[in-house]
């Protein structure tokens, strides 16, 4: 499925990531600040404009390869990655697959200078049921007023711009849905404070709030009434990308463990000779090269225009529990030390590795997806 240049992709990000990304890690976890200073290097590696097209200034790669960036620098960074994949995934890739001409130069071309964007779909009483939006966005003559509030929105106090769903019809039966494209320095637009949390916590994660926030036609993302179905969309393509992010921490904490059990001597030998720490080991990297093999073959089938819905799910499931299991395993390799925030980064991946199985659907609603789509194709069979 890898063709020699996914191989020197991989070798690329690594020596990047090891370079840029791992040195600052830990401080932007025990400081719980925003990774600033990795906007600029990350630009200039494409990383931030994996999806948009060179004419808007991106350095586009397969999906593939994009894959192979979220995974390796979650591999150091958990809080960076989480920034590539919404920035990518979920700024970029709506505006990219529903925007006008005039939005995508506009909005593309700035997310291509590092200039990051913002997915809004989340609300206090929306999550899992997003459909259930209580934003709404109330027509008048010369575009549209929108009041509401989003939750827990990745980089929501540094994105320029975020694209979020509200309802259009004043009628309560009537659950129509549109996406806008909405601007920070807007009136009526305005940032909560960064939330404190468990895990990735060099990522800002904040409410947005739209208070009689004033736009014009030309800030609807496509068509009125179709933001639900451009969401659900966006988020097939995202899972691919969280489930990277999490086969990459996965592999942060099995480097960590790895070495860890080769180094660590009790009882006159390094406790990798236990036959109990090696199975351990084995499970971890058995699951791992599993989710990798799954991850990959969604992005393969993205990119060939393939049905994914299904696979995406999946791998998302998958890699999202593997990389708990497999951060649990190296806190247990560690032992004590591995419980102490700072000396080995295990604690930390496996506190920044439980959004993955939340972010951009739970696994419970991945298991919902997935059945529904097995529910489908035995009906068209039948
Ligand atoms: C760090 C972080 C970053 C985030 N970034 C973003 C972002 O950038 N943009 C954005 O829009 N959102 C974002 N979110 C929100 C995230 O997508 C939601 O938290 C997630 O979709 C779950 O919604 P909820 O928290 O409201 O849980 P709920 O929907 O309230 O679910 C609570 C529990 O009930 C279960 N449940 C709900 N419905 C069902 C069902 N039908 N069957 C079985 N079980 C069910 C869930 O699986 C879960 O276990 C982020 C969240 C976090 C923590």
């Amino acid at each position: 499925m890898l063709e020699k240049k996914h191989y020197e992709y991989r070798e690329k990000i690594r020596a990047f990531a090891l370079e840029k990304i791992e040195p600052l890690a830990k401080t932007l976890d025990l400081e719980q600040r925003f990774p600033y200073e990795h906007i600029k290097p990350l630009t200039e590696m494409g990383l931030l404009s994996c999806l948009i097209p060179k004419k808007y200034g991106g350095q586009p790669v397969d999906t593939i390869s994009y894959s192979i960036a979220v995974e390796e620098i979650s591999r150091v960074c958990g809080s960076t990655g989480i920034m590539i994949a919404a920035h990518n995934s979920l700024g970029t890739f709506p505006i990219l697959r529903f925007g006008t001409e005039e939005q995508r130069e506009k909005y593309l071309s700035r997310a291509a200078q590092g200039e990051l964007l913002a997915f809004g779909l989340s609300e206090p009483d929306a999550g899992s049921d997003a459909g259930g939006t209580r934003t709404m966005a109330h027509k008048v003559d010369d575009g549209w007023v929108i009041n509401g509030s989003k939750c827990w929105i990745t980089s929501a106090t540094v994105a320029f711009a975020v694209v979020a769903t509200a309802r259009t019809s004043d009628n309560p039966e009537d659950r129509r849905i549109t996406s806008f494209i909405l601007e920070k320095e807007w009136e009526g637009y305005s940032v909560g404070k960064k939330e404190n949390k468990l895990g990735l916590r060099g990522s800002d994660t904040a409410f947005l709030h739209f208070d009689d926030l004033k736009v014009s036609e030309d800030s609807i993302l496509g068509k009125e009434g179709e933001g639900f179905k451009q969401m659900l969309t966006t988020l097939d393509g995202g899972r691919i990308s969280i489930g990277a992010m999490a086969l990459g921490l996965a592999q942060g904490a099995l480097d960590c463990a790895l070495k860890y059990a080769a180094d660590r001597v009790q009882f006159g030998k390094p406790i990798i000779y236990n036959q109990a720490i090696q199975h351990k080991l084995a499970d971890m990297a058995t699951e791992i090269e599993g989710a990798r093999l799954m991850i990959y073959d969604s992005a393969r089938r993205k990119d060939a225009g393939e049905d994914f819905v299904q696979q995406s799910a999946m791998c998302k499931l998958y890699a999202s529990e593997v990389g708990r299991r497999a951060a649990a395993s190296a806190m247990d390799i560690l032992g004590g030390i591995g419980y102490y925030t700072g000396p080995y980064p295990a604690e930390r991946i496996w506190r920044d590795v439980k959004l993955c199985e939340i972010g951009e659907g739970t696994s419970e609603i991945q298991r919902l997806v997935i059945a529904r789509e097995m529910l489908k194709s035995l009906k068209e069979q039948r």
